[in-house]
This record gives C-alpha cells, structure tokens and sequence, in this order.
C-alpha cells in the first residue's frame, strides 16, 4: 500500500485574506507531498507496508523517526486541509456547541485557549482540539508528533488541528503568529468538525 497526497476540496486561493493562495500551494504541494513520499519511503517492505495511518500512529515506534516525522506530517496535514474551508465558520452541531460548553465555559474561552496552546508552542508544532473519555481537551505537541501517538500530548484523538510550523503562515504573516492564529478561526469548517465529535465521542 502507498499513501498520495490529499486533494484540497477548494483552491489554494480560496481561503485568503485568511491564508494567501502562495502559502497553500507550497505547504500542500511541497511540504504535504514531502511528507508523503517520505512515508511511503519509510513503510515500503517493512511490517508497516499494509497498514492504515492511524493504525501507524498508535502502534508507533517512537525511536522510529522517519515513521515518526512522516506518518505524523502526512496525517496533520490531511487533516489540517478538511477542517478549513472558504466556508469559515459554517455550522456546529449543537452537540459540538454543548460539549464546548461543558469543557471551556464559553465558546470564546475556548478559542482564549486554543489560542494560548498555539501561540506558547515553542519552535514548531501543532495545537489540537481533542476528545478523550467523552471531553473536549486542548494540548499542543512538538514538531509532528500528534495525540494519536504513544504517550503524546493529551492522548485523545484530535478533531481539529492548527500548524504553527513557520512554514504554515511566514510569507503572509512573517513573525505575528499571534494574527495566523486569530485569522485560522475565520476559516475553520465547523460542519467537518463536529462530524468528527460526533464519530469519536
Ligand atoms: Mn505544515
């Protein structure tokens, strides 16, 4: 089994002035199939060969880098792209909006949140919205590790995830993370995460 790079359901220009067409076509055409190849560079003829990614990643030898770099790269990006749309901010399901509640107070706490765990994530990594044992919890991890791992950050299992590799917003952003962070939430697609909350909680 090999692994292809995800296609984007909209073009890379479709989610400016939020994320700019150059930054996409370049983390989703280079860095996105960078990743890819070296995934099924590090998979081929070895045990890992017909296995699904999230069977990679909760099985992962961590000493493993190559896996570990890769299988991670490849499935945060994958995810990273469906949980964004030009459609920002399109409906949550009221489960979603109820269980956001429960676990953060108000909708803009969380967003406080989340946006802290991006923000303070030193060098590059991800911030992750995850369910665990039914609950919403926030968690960020280093370079591309992510919760589904052995022993990494929350441990549940993310439903939606932001990049904060410099890679990920430089050319538009430079130095203001702070400000990729807060134009993220312009195009996050609510409907594609609360379908996940729902298949995971
Ligand atoms: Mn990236």
């Amino acid at each position: 089994m090999s692994f292809t790079l995800p296609q984007l359901d909209y073009a890379y220009d479709a989610l400016e002035p939020h994320i700019d067409a150059r930054t996409m076509e370049i983390h989703h055409s280079k860095h996105h199939q960078g990743y890819t190849n070296k995934l099924n560079a590090a998979t081929e003829g070895t045990e890992n060969d017909s296995k699904d990614i999230l069977d990679i990643l909760s099985n992962l030898d961590m000493t493993n880098m190559p896996l570990r770099n890769n299988a991670g790269g490849y499935y945060n990006h994958k995810l990273f792209w469906e949980i964004m749309s030009p459609n920002g901010n399109n409906k949550m399901s009221d489960e979603l909006k109820s269980a956001i509640d429960n676990s953060f107070g108000t909708f803009d706490n969380f967003k406080d949140s989340f946006s802290k765990a991006a923000a303070m994530r030193f060098g590059s990594g991800w911030a992750w919205l995850c369910v665990k044992d039914g609950q919403l919890q926030i968690c960020s991890t280093a370079n591309q590790d992510n919760p589904l791992m052995p022993s990494i950050g929350c441990g549940g299992t993310p439903i939606l995830g932001l990049d904060v590799w410099e890679h990920a917003y430089y050319l538009n952003y430079q130095n203001r993370r702070p400000d990729y962070i807060n134009a993220f939430f312009s195009v996050i697609n609510w409907g594609v995460v609360s379908e996940k909350f729902n298949q995971v909680s």
